[in-house]
């Protein structure tokens, strides 16, 4: 990120803090990708920064922003803090909370931390197998490396959205930065437990109907209060349908299962 000849740490994709959050003392979290799922203490990281690029992103972002999110046990300070303040808009499907508004929410950090992880995702391919960077970002990836450096701001033609969930579950994951399903823009989202982030990327982004709830873009720095849960799962459960379960997760549910409990994998 400095572009220094420095030596590098083992970087996270998405913050080692996180991982605590989707897992319980007795089980390992389990990986889902496309072929395989199965409980492991793996986590995705690669050597990708300097010790001060990575005290960049955790002091503008990430040390502010993990312990916002949702834990087991039902603690959610993002959530507790946005439900402070009334909503700006209602609708059917969302509230919208006006950032701006609500001295508790850090917005600046909010943003850094997730540009950041799109940042991180669109430069390394962060073990994937492949020798390709998870997302790609073309030339922009630049802009938002010189953005995360306190070097610039961010281009007019990148709009980031913040949503957090409503619903009483909280769904315990995490998704790495994957296409969205915005057909106009460039469009990426990632998720941590209780937050999604979107980014949208094209000529005409902040004049466009998403932008307006955009944090970067509208001056009340809006935070969409949406129902995640069931549309993360589904997420995963599509692209994990063929995926090969392992001898250690079906023991693992099924001992969770003996108990009483249900378990219903990326469903
Ligand atoms: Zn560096």
């Amino acid at each position: 990120m400095c572009r220094e000849e420095k030596k590098l740490c083992m970087s996270h994709l998405l913050s080692k803090k996180i991982y605590p959050l989707c897992r319980t003392d007795e089980f390992e979290q389990v990986a889902v990708n496309t072929k395989v799922m199965r409980p492991t203490v793996k986590q995705t990281k690669a050597y990708l920064l300097c010790e001060a690029c990575e005290g960049n992103l955790s002091k503008n972002g990430e040390r502010i922003t993990v312990p916002l999110l949702s834990r087991f046990g039902g603690q959610f300070p993002l959530y507790q803090r946005l439900l402070k303040k009334k909503p700006i808009q209602v609708t059917e499907s969302m509230s919208v909370y006006a950032a701006a508004d609500n001295p508790e929410i850090d917005v600046p950090k909010l943003v850094h931390f997730g540009i950041g992880i799109f940042w991180k995702a669109s430069v390394h391919s962060f073990g994937s197998g492949s020798d390709c960077h998870r997302i790609d970002l073309g030339e922009d990836s630049e802009a938002l490396r010189l953005f995360l450096r306190g070097e610039a701001l961010l281009p007019n033609h990148v709009a980031l959205a913040v949503a957090v969930e409503s619903g009483p579950i909280h769904y315990p994951a995490m998704i790495d930065p994957f296409p969205g399903d915005n057909q106009d823009f460039m469009n990426y989202f990632f998720y941590v437990p209780g937050m999604q982030m979107q980014i949208y990327i094209g000529d005409g982004v902040r004049e466009s109907s998403s932008a307006k709830y955009c944090i970067n873009v509208n001056p009340i720095y809006p935070i969409l209060l949406v129902p995640l849960a069931k549309d993360m799962r589904g997420f995963m459960a599509k692209h994990s349908a063929a995926a090969y379960k392992t001898e250690k997760l079906l023991n693992t549910t099924a001992e969770i299962e003996a108990r009483g409990m249900s378990v219903k994998l990326g469903d």
